[in-house]
């Protein structure tokens, strides 16, 4: 594989990276020796002009909303991942338009993370060599409103009785959205899980009985009470429960840390390991948990940062990709 390095070593003296900065990695395989020379021309002549890589992502992007990024090649790669807020996706790599790509579906959760700078890593093994790819992504601030909300009191001040279990979801829940899968089962747009309308959105800083608690880190549908809840995405089952806040809840994760959560149902139809397909039904909304009134809460958690789902309701992986940059990270 040394002829893989030394030619893009040459290239890369041309090469200029605005936002990103590629880190020469170390090889896999291969070793200097005889012929060196000989396989370095080869490589010259009989790589094809167009066999370059590519990651595309966003400059800037909102608090709290979805974005797309995608690592693409002529050539096939190994082991893609992209690391963003300190978290490591494991991608898929699928045929694309010319040739292999990996698309990873990420976000912020305004409550945790801050406008400014932040740190994009594309990782990936390609030609018996691992690669580096170091970029740039500027998170915008944005407002989300403020929202008063009336509950029994036992759900802005649980009883110590309910500490134990409430600490024990908690760590179910985190758990759940810390699965990380390979296998992209994730096409946008998502069908939506309740034909209702968005009566409560992603963001609102949450005030209940007068007491703030935290940011809304989901988008609730309306939804009478026995309704059809459906995945919008495919996927497997990776946590159900009747958990004190959430109600009867149901978690499944669709590859690549993309995990989808249903909060309040009244009947859960699945169980922990189900495959589900995309539309299929999960169980019936409710009235369970912590709420004012029946709805769906569904809640998007992408690499561990809850995003707001709605806007992809209206929306693809290509519209999305349709105006990001693109920058070539291997000739
Ligand atoms: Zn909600």
């Amino acid at each position: 594989m040394i002829e893989i390095f030394l030619f893009e070593r040459t290239l890369s003296l041309t090469m200029a990276f605005k936002s990103c900065a590629r880190t020469a990695g170390e090889k896999i395989a291969g070793g200097r020796g005889p012929g060196v020379i000989f396989l370095l021309l080869w490589t010259f002549f009989a790589m094809p002009a167009f066999a370059s890589t590519s990651v595309t992502f966003p400059e800037s992007w909102d608090l709290g909303q979805a974005f797309v990024v995608a690592l693409s090649s002529h050539t096939s790669f190994d082991e893609p991942s992209v690391t963003w807020q300190g978290q490591a996706v494991s991608l898929d790599v699928e045929p694309g338009r010319e040739g292999y790509v990996s698309y990873a579906l990420l976000g912020s959760y305004v409550r945790d993370v801050r406008a400014g700078e932040h740190p994009l890593v594309f990782d990936f093994v390609q030609d018996g060599r691992r690669f580096r790819v170091n970029c740039t992504l500027g998170l915008r601030m944005r407002k989300y409103p403020e929202e008063h909300l009336k509950v029994a009191d036992k759900m802005v001040n649980p009883p110590k009785s309910e500490a134990a279990r409430i600490k024990k979801e908690a760590q179910l829940a985190t758990t759940a959205r810390r699965t990380m899968t390979v296998k992209r089962r994730w096409t946008t747009p998502p069908a939506r899980p309740v034909s209702g309308i968005f009566t409560s959105s992603y963001g609102f800083r949450r005030v209940y009985n007068g007491v703030p608690r935290g940011y809304h880190a989901g988008t609730d549908f309306r939804a009478a009470v026995g309704t059809s809840i459906r995945a919008p995405f495919a996927g497997t089952v990776v946590l159900t429960g009747h958990h004190y806040y959430s109600g009867k809840s149901v978690y499944v994760d669709s590859g690549n840390g993309v995990i989808s959560l249903f909060f309040h149902m009244s009947e859960i139809d699945v169980k922990k390991g189900d495959t589900v397909e995309k539309g299929q039904i999960v169980g019936k909304s409710g009235a369970t948990g912590r709420i004012t009134g029946p709805h769906l809460h569904y809640g998007l958690s992408l690499a561990g940062q809850y995003v707001d789902a709605a806007p992809l309701f209206e929306t693809s992986v290509t519209a999305l990709l349709k105006d990001m940059k693109t920058e070539i990270v291997r000739p």
